[in-house]
C-alpha cells in the first residue's frame, strides 16, 4: 500500500506535511484559523466516528501483507543526540506496541530515557478501556505543559487506543494545544514522518485512521528484556461485546501468517529468551480471517509447541472460540504452560447475554470441565465486570457462585465503565455507584479468600520459577513467576537470573510465594 492510498482511508488526515508547505504558509494558515474552526474543518472533511453498524459490516479481504516498512533516509539521523521516552498505560498489547514504537525511534538514532526532564520526545501510549484509565492521561497532559512552556522544542504525543475517539481527539485539539503530535493504532508505522512534520511543522499534527486491513510485519522493535518477549499472532477483535471500546479503537482480527509468527518465535529462541507470551484481544480466534488457509489457533500452537523456547503462554482467550483441538494440543504440556486466563465477565445467563458475550454459564462450565479433563492440573484464572448496567443482587450472586465454583485462582476484576460509542454505554443504569463498589469488594474478598487457599497449597513444595531479576522490595532478594504465573520471592544468587531454577515454598501469602532455592548455583563474578 502506497502513502496515496494510506492517505486515501484516512479518518483524520494529517496536517499537511512539511514537505508541501513552508513553515510561513503553515502559520499564516494557523493563525487565520481558530481551533473550532480546524476541528469542524477535520471533523466534516474526514473525520467519522466510531460506528458500530459500519464496523460490523467491515471486509475481511481487504488484509494485506507489508514487508517492506523502512526509515527514509532523512529521518534516520533526525533524532541523533536526543532522547524519547514512552509511557505506557493498559494492556500487554500497548506494551508491546512501545516495544514497536522504541525499535523505529531508536533506529532514527534516538536514545531512551526514563526521565521527563531529559527528554526531547515524550509519547503518552494510552488505554481506553475504561474511564479512570483515560483520566489519567489528561492528568498527565495537563502535568506535561509547564515543561513545554519551558522546553518549547519539545515534542509531546498522544497515542494508543484513546487516539482512535472522536471526543478524545476533539478535546486535546480544543483545549490542550501545547500536545504536538495525536496517532492512532493503525498508524505506529507513520512515526517517522509524524515525528518529522511535528517538527518542523507549526500546527497540531493529527492522524487516525480507520482503515485497519494491514499488517506491517518488519516494524523494529526494542524488546524490555532478554527472558520474555511478547509475540502479536492477531490484531483487533470482531466478538462486540456491548461494553467494550476495543473493536472500535483496534480494528477487525486479522491474523499473521503463521510462517511469520514462528520465524518470530525461532529467533527469541535463538536468542535465549525463556518464554513467550502470544497476544490478541482474541487468539482463540487466529486463523478464521484465512481465506486461503484452514489453520487455527490450536495449529498453531502445536507448532510453537515444537520449537525449543521453555514457556509459551497466550493472552486473551475468549470461551466461544475455546475449541476441542486446541485443548488437546494444549494437554500435550511440554512448553505449553497449564496456566489459562479465561474471561468469563459475568456469571449471569442474561447478563452475559445483554453483553453479547455469546455463552451461557452453562457453556462456560462445561468448556472447564473439557479443559479439566484433559489438564487435570490446569489453572484458571478470568476478568470479571461488576455493575453492568442494570445487574440484579441476584445476578451479581451467580457470578459470586461462579466464581467458587470454577475455583478461579485469580481475577481481573473490574466496576463497568461506560464507553462512548458503545451499545451499552446507551442503557439507562439504575444500579447506584455505592452498591457497584460493594460488589466489587465482595467479589475481590473472595476472589483474595481463592488466590490464598491455592497459595497454600505450595507450602512444602518446589516449584519451577523463571527468574526476572532483583525484588524491587529488596534487591537481596530475586523474584520471578512459576509455570501457573505465581510470584515467587526467594534468596538466590544473581547468576539465577534468567534460568529456571527450583524453589522450595516456606512461606505462602495472598498473591505471593516465598522459598529458598534448592540447588545452590555457583555465582560467576
Ligand atoms: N479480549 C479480552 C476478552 O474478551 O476477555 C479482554 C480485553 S479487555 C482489554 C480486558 C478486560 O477489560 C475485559 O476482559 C473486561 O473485563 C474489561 N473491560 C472491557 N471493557 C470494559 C468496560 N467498559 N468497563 C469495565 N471493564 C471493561
Ligand atoms: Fe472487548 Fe474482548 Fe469482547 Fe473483544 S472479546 S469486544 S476485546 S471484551
Amino acid at each position: 500500500m502506497n502513502e496515496k492510498q494510506l492517505l486515501e482511508q484516512a479518518q483524520i488526515n494529517p496536517v499537511q506535511s512539511t514537505d508541501n508547505i513552508s513553515e510561513q504558509e503553515n502559520v499564516e494558515r494557523i493563525k487565520k484559523m481558530s481551533s473550532d474552526e480546524m476541528i469542524t474543518k477535520y471533523f466534516q472533511t474526514s473525520y467519522q466516528p466510531p460506528d458500530l453498524k459500519k464496523a460490523r459490516k467491515r471486509r475481511r479481504e481487504e488484509v494485506q501483507f507489508h514487508y517492506d516498512f523502512t526509515i527514509p533516509e532523512d529521518m534516520q539521523e533526525i533524532g541523533r543526540g536526543k532522547k524519547f521516552l514512552i509511557r505506557t498505560y493498559g494492556c500487554q498489547m500497548n506494551e508491546h506496541d512501545t516495544e514497536v514504537m522504541a525499535g523505529i525511534l531508536t533506529e532514527m538514532g534516538y536514545e531512551s530515557t526514563t526521565e521527563t526532564n531529559e527528554a526531547d520526545l515524550i509519547l503518552l501510549n494510552t488505554c481506553a478501556i475504561r474511564e479512570n484509565a483515560e483520566n489519567k492521561v489528561f492528568g498527565e497532559i495537563g502535568h506535561l505543559k509547564p515543561l513545554k512552556v519551558e522546553k518549547p522544542d519539545l515534542i509531546l504525543g498522544v497515542c494508543g487506543c484513546m487516539s482512535q475517539e472522536e471526543s478524545v481527539v476533539d478535546r486535546i485539539m480544543k483545549k490542550h494545544q501545547h500536545i504536538d503530535l495525536v496517532f492512532g493504532t493503525h498508524n505506529i508505522h507513520r512515526l517517522p514522518h509524524l515525528v518529522k512534520d511535528a517538527m518542523f511543522g507549526k500546527a497540531q499534527v493529527v492522524e487516525v485512521w480507520s482503515k485497519e486491513g494491514d499488517i506491517i510485519e518488519n516494524l523494529p522493535k526494542v524488546r524490555n528484556g532478554k527472558i520474555k518477549a511478547w509475540v502479536n499472532i492477531m490484531y483487533g477483535c470482531d466478538k462486540f461485546c456491548t461494553y467494550c471500546i476495543v473493536p472500535m479503537t483496534r480494528g477487525k482480527e486479522r491474523s499473521r501468517r503463521p510462517e511469520d509468527i514462528i520465524q518470530e518465535v525461532r529467533g527469541l529462541a535463538a536468542q535465549g529468551y525463556q518464554e513467550i507470551t502470544l497476544l490478541g484481544q482474541n487468539v482463540n480466534a487466529y486463523g478464521k480471517d484465512f481465506e486461503d488457509l484452514d489453520y487455527q489457533f490450536g495449529d498453531l500452537m502445536d507448532d510453537i509447541h515444537k520449537i525449543d523456547i521453555p514457556r509459551v503462554r497466550f493472552t486473551t482467550s475468549h470461551p466461544r472460540d475455546f475449541d476441542d483441538h486446541l485443548i488437546e494440543v494444549l494437554s500435550k504440556g511440554g512448553n505449553l504452560l497449564d496456566h489459562i486466563h479465561l474471561p468469563v465477565q459475568s456469571g449471569s445467563n442474561e447478563v452475559l447475554k445483554r453483553m453479547n458475550r455469546k455463552y451461557t454459564r452453562e457453556d462456560y462450565l462445561e468448556l472447564v470441565r473439557k479443559i479439566r479433563e484433559a489438564i487435570p492440573n490446569a489453572t484458571l484464572t478470568t476478568d470479571i465486570i461488576v455493575g453492568f448496567p442494570n445487574e440484579t443482587e441476584e445476578q451479581f450472586e451467580e457470578t459470586m457462585t461462579l466464581v467458587e465454583e470454577v475455583g478461579f485462582e485469580a481475577a481481573y476484576t473490574f466496576i463497568y465503565s461506560p464507553r462512548e460509542g458503545t451499545p451499552a454505554a446507551k442503557k439507562k443504569d439504575d444500579v447506584p455507584e455505592e452498591v457497584k463498589k460493594q460488589r466489587l469488594y465482595r467479589l475481590n474478598a473472595l476472589v483474595n479468600k481463592q488466590s490464598a487457599a491455592s497459595m497454600k497449597s505450595y507450602e512444602g513444595k518446589t516449584v519451577k520459577v523463571l527468574v526476572e531479576g532483583e525484588s524491587k522490595k529488596d534487591p537481596n532478594v530475586l523474584a520471578g513467576y512459576t509455570e501457573k504465573s505465581k510470584l515467587v520471592n526467594f534468596v538466590g544468587p544473581k547468576s539465577a537470573i534468567g534460568k529456571i531454577v527450583d524453589v522450595k515454598i516456606t512461606e505462602t501469602k495472598t498473591w505471593s510465594l516465598n522459598g529458598v532455592m534448592v540447588e545452590n548455583m555457583v555465582e560467576v563474578k
